[in-house]
């Protein structure tokens, strides 16, 4: 069975959608999500252009915030400091990665926590491994939704993730962790991965590197998300998992393109949307 995130997140979104009338009832105006682009990386112009495109399909207000690559530091933070302070914006967003003159962290950290849509700052990632209620990643927050679409408990599983990046692989093994799943982590010092991938039931994969699972890295029957997002030479997506390969062996998995991608922008529209209730909620609105 494939799990289409392409298809998932339309469906979510679709809900999301329905409802906005209903916020706007409540609350006077939509939510806002505000996307600062530095310089003009096609790869980051084009996912941020996704990006305000689903806020449009979901019925929300949008800001986009172009600034040139030479900007420095002192610049983006004040210019965050000014979204941070502004009452009509909810979330966030810094599209990564900056020019060598702007430390990411710092950025970060100044992005205020209740706009922090994206789930990096310091703050939510101590709630998330203290287990307390966060604004969680985006991509890990969707994967968790695909394993979900499957039915399938990762209750007393094995899990295996491959990858440990702050961003996908700590915190999707957290949250699999949190869903009482056993869970191990794999990476570039990782003895014998093939072996380790074989007793997965849930497989995710976030390494970045064009088919390092194979189909006899896969355990007859097991769930199987490619998180990875890698340029063939001919210019294709593909995932980091050998699909074709793969596909007969596994119970469930997910493709690149139309897998993880469009869910982690769905999910980016869903922290949106809790970042707007829980400001307005504690303004007393
Ligand atoms: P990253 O920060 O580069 O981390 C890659 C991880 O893979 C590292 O932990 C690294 O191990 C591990 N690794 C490298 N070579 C390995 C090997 N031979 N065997 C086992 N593990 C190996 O990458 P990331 O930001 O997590 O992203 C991973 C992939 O997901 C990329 O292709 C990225 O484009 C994609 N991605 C997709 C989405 C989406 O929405 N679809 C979102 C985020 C990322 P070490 O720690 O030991 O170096």
């Amino acid at each position: 069975m494939i799990i289409s995130g392409k298809e998932l997140s339309a469906r979510l979104k679709a809900v999301m959608a329905e409802k906005m009338p209903a916020l706007k009832e409540k609350y006077g105006r939509v939510p806002c999500l505000a996307v600062i682009l530095v310089g003009e990386n096609p790869a980051s112009q084009s996912y941020v252009r996704g990006k305000i495109k689903a806020c449009q399909v979901v019925g929300m207000d949008s800001m986009l915030v172009a600034m040139p690559s030479t900007v420095s530091e002192k610049e983006l933070l004040d210019k965050i400091e000014e979204l941070n302070r502004d009452d009509s914006v909810d979330g966030i967003l810094v599209q990564l990665p900056l020019p060598g003159q702007i430390a990411e962290s710092k950025v970060i950290d100044a992005i205020s926590v209740d706009k922090d849509v994206d789930g990096f700052h310091p703050s939510n990632v101590a709630k998330l491994w203290l287990g307390e209620p966060c604004t969680l990643p985006c991509t890990p927050k969707g994967i968790m939704k695909m394993i979900d679409e499957t039915g399938i408990d990762p209750s007393g599983l094995r899990a295996v993730v491959v990858g440990r990046s702050n961003i996908v692989g700590k915190p999707v093994a957290k949250l699999l962790l949190d869903r009482n799943a056993t869970v191990t982590i794999a990476h570039s010092r990782t003895k014998d991965l093939a072996s380790v991938c074989r007793e997965a039931d849930i497989l995710v994969v976030a390494v970045g590197k064009e088919h390092i699972i194979t189909a006899d890295m896969v355990k007859p029957g097991a769930v199987v998300i490619d998180v990875g997002i890698n340029r063939t030479s001919e210019g294709k997506v593909t995932g980091d998992v050998d699909f074709e390969g793969a596909e007969p062996v596994a119970g469930y998995i997910s493709p690149v393109p139309g897998g993880v991608g469009p869910m982690t922008i769905c999910m980016l529209m869903d922290n949106t949307i809790e970042c707007f209730k829980k400001r307005l909620s504690a303004n007393g609105k």
